[in-house]
């Protein structure tokens, strides 16, 4: 177990490139590693070689499921892959991506990253239609809507986006073109690279620096850019105005190395840390940051501080397959079996530890705990962003409310029951200024949903303009 088991989980990364010398799947396969951190349950890549469409899915770890052999066959000069992390339909071989549909436009290949909320009843309206599904994902409805229409496939895209609520990054394989979309609102990173003559898009930028490709630019929330042997074309399908890209990119899920929507993930971190120590100076002798989601916002608060900085806290193994532990009682033993804290560099000292976010509480319990066995004098946990009190609709399994503790518990409460000195939490101002003015989702943390089921999607759609 590590210290992320009781975090959020992101759904899905996706990853796409168009144009390589036959080896798209091998790069994708790069780009998947890269993009681990955004869903460990299972992963995919769907291919084109020649004119025929060739996939790969398993349940596992990118570098589990996939070898030299299984790579060899997906040869092709385009590919699409996906890392999934499942919040809407359950960990099954048939909801790992991409999902594929042979359609009167042809074959094509699917990869999701977010939530459809009114999967449900587009699913019950295309059945009744006749379409048949073949997994219990909310993303299989977008390939069905596409099928739905008759027109050409751009516009058929287009007219199945209008019918989607909900957050969508998506990449679209076809036998002669990549696409990648973004929800109107932006609620999942998409952006754009360059690769020697071939284009890759990907949930992060990160993912472009795995291979070596260049950053171009972000996919604008509502966009959709279409690539293929003549080069990129943009398509703003919706009119934005305003962005919300979910402001857990930032605090916890995406990479540090990743840059979203111009602001860079580790350095807003690094804020979140510094304004954190303007909010709440509080007297101590060492920070500690939680490993490895509290690293970058430590970082911040003690050199805000000027106060020394100590990686007290430490793994004994690095078993990324136990990232997902199913129930809280296995999330307590691995706690205890793979944290380990160092006490020459705490001991009668005051602590102060510092985490990104506070979730469950489980892990703060247990590291508390740890801290003042090791000697510390006084324990404080610092939390680098607000209470997570509400549902996440958008693509994060925050569902349950009565496993947040900040819902049902006061911040005295919450200190009482972690054993800690005190208990600060980042405010959502400070927590703005650390994203520079983001407009940002903070729906988990406030109730203000961006998206209401009843939005007419129709409504923001725009005419399409070539770039
Ligand atoms: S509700 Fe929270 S987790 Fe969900 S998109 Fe908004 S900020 Fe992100």
């Amino acid at each position: 177990m590590n210290c992320e088991q009781e975090k959020p989980k992101e759904e899905c990364g996706v990853f796409g490139i168009i144009g390589t010398n036959d080896d798209a799947a091998s790069l994708t396969f790069s780009g998947l590693k890269a993009l681990q951190h955004r869903g460990q349950e299972s992963c995919g890549i769907a291919s084109f070689h020649k004119m025929s469409m060739r996939t790969f899915k398993a349940l596992g770890l990118v570098t589990d499921v996939f070898n030299d052999e299984i790579l060899a066959n997906l040869a092709g000069s385009n590919a699409i892959g996906h890392v999934r992390y499942s919040t809407t339909g359950s960990n099954l071989i048939d909801n790992a991506q991409p999902l594929t549909l042979s359609t009167k436009f042809g074959e094509i290949a699917l990869a999701h990253n977010g939530n459809i909320i009114n999967a449900k009843e587009l699913r019950i309206s295309l059945a009744q239609a006749g379409h048949r599904f073949e997994s219990t994902a909310d993303s299989e409805v977008i390939l069905h809507l596409i099928n739905d229409q008759v027109t050409s496939l751009e516009n058929a895209i287009s007219k199945a986006l209008c019918k989607l609520n909900g957050a969508y990054s998506l990449v679209i394989m076809t036998k002669n073109a990549l696409i990648g979309i973004r929800d109107p609102l932006g609620f999942r990173p998409l952006c754009i690279g360059r690769f020697g003559n071939a284009y890759c898009i990907a949930s992060e930028s990160f993912a472009l620096q795995s291979i070596g490709a260049t950053f171009i630019r972000d996919v604008a929330p509502g966009e959709m850019i279409i690539i293929n042997e003549t080069g990129f074309k943009s398509h703003q399908i919706f009119q934005t105005q305003r962005k919300c890209c979910c402001a857990f990119e930032y605090i916890y899920f995406a990479h540090p190395s990743s840059t979203i929507d111009s602001v860079n993930v580790e350095m807003s971190r690094f804020r979140m840390g510094q304004e954190l120590a303007r909010e709440y100076p509080v007297d101590a002798d060492v920070v500690i940051p939680v490993p490895r989601s509290g690293r970058h916002a430590a970082l911040g608060y003690a050199s805000a501080r000027q106060l020394p900085l100590e990686e007290a806290i430490f793994k004994i193994t690095q078993n990324e397959r136990s990232f997902i532990q199913p129930t809280q009682t296995l999330r307590e033993l691995m706690v205890v079996k793979t944290l380990r804290v160092q006490p020459e560099v705490i001991r009668s000292k005051r602590v102060l530890m510092i985490d990104d976010s506070l979730v469950r509480g489980t892990t703060s319990v247990k590291l508390v705990k740890l801290i003042r066995e090791a000697g510390a004098r006084e324990v404080h946990l610092l939390i680098a962003s607000p209470p997570v009190q509400f549902p996440c609709y958008y693509g994060v399994d925050i569902s349950e409310q009565t496993e947040l503790i900040a819902a049902h518990m006061s911040v005295d409460k919450i200190c009482q029951y972690i054993g800690a000195d005190s208990l600060y939490y980042l405010s959502q101002d400070g927590l703005l200024k650390s994203l520079i003015a983001q407009e940002v989702c903070l729906a988990c943390f406030n109730e203000q949903y961006p998206l209401k089921s009843s939005v007419c999607l129709d409504k923001l759609m725009l005419n399409s303009q070539s770039a």
